[in-house]
């Protein structure tokens, strides 16, 4: 099967669903990994241009540890809207990839380019099939299986708790998952700076111990299945991962 993960940002897919990633591609699934923005305000210390390539670098680096292709929709950040315009440059890459099943952020996500992206994706996987959409190549033969990942700390705007349906153990994977987002060195200085976030690593590494709560393993990735009108109803991860 053809697994597609798309972010907002370069740091976003290893964040959410890496884990996951790396046990699909161990099973024999092809991995692609895209994002839809490019990493613009990433950056204190480089301008938009030279950050831009830096993230663009780091993005490509990290998907070849699972020999997956990276495809960015080239939007600036914090200008990541579900519009027409956009929904074609993802409905391309859906297009090119012809996905069986896809990941993207929750809709309850801290920011927007994180929220527009999980619409974006959830509305161009209902556009990639239908033949007048007009995004570029042969439409997708079928709606793919779309998975939401956990929005940062596990929670809404209101502070109230989301819980996933659905979480894979990545105790193996953790190692993997961690050398996937120390790719993205020029993240580290920034979320300090921003986030507060120090040690970068740790902070996923704590974030996934949290989710290995819920099954009793020692780290775990959650989703919640996009179950609305015309998607695929079964729970095809858990079948692939039991
Ligand atoms: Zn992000």
């Amino acid at each position: 099967m053809n697994i597609l993960a798309i972010g907002a940002h370069q740091d976003d897919v290893e964040f959410m669903c890496a884990g996951t990633l790396a046990r699909l591609k161990k099973k024999g699934h092809r991995i692609f990994i895209a994002t839809v923005a490019n990493g613009s305000c990433g950056s204190e210390e480089y301008s938009v241009k030279e950050i831009v390539r830096i993230r663009k670098e780091e993005a490509r680096k990290s998907a070849k540890l699972l020999d997956a292709p990276y495809y960015c929709c080239g939007i600036d950040d914090l200008m990541v809207d579900n519009i027409a315009s956009i929904r074609i440059k993802v409905a391309t890459i859906l297009r090119k990839v012809n996905p069986d099943i896809v990941f993207t952020h929750s809709v309850e996500d801290y920011m927007i380019d994180h929220v527009s992206t999980s619409t974006l994706v959830k509305d161009s996987c209902f556009c990639a099939p239908m033949p007048n959409f007009p995004a570029k190549g042969k439409p997708i033969p079928h709606t793919p299986y779309l998975y939401y990942g956990v929005p940062l700390e596990g929670k809404d705007m209101y502070g109230n708790k989301i819980k996933p349906t659905i979480l894979i153990d990545i105790t193996k994977e953790i190692p993997f998952k961690g050398k996937m987002l120390a790719c993205h060195k020029s993240q580290r200085n920034w979320l300090r700076k921003q986030h507060g976030m120090d040690q970068y690593v740790e902070t996923m590494k704590d974030w996934s111990r949290q989710l290995g709560k819920f099954i009793k393993c020692s780290y775990a990735e959650g989703f919640r299945q996009h179950l609305g009108h015309g998607f695929p109803q079964d729970n095809i991860l858990n079948k692939i991962l039991k």
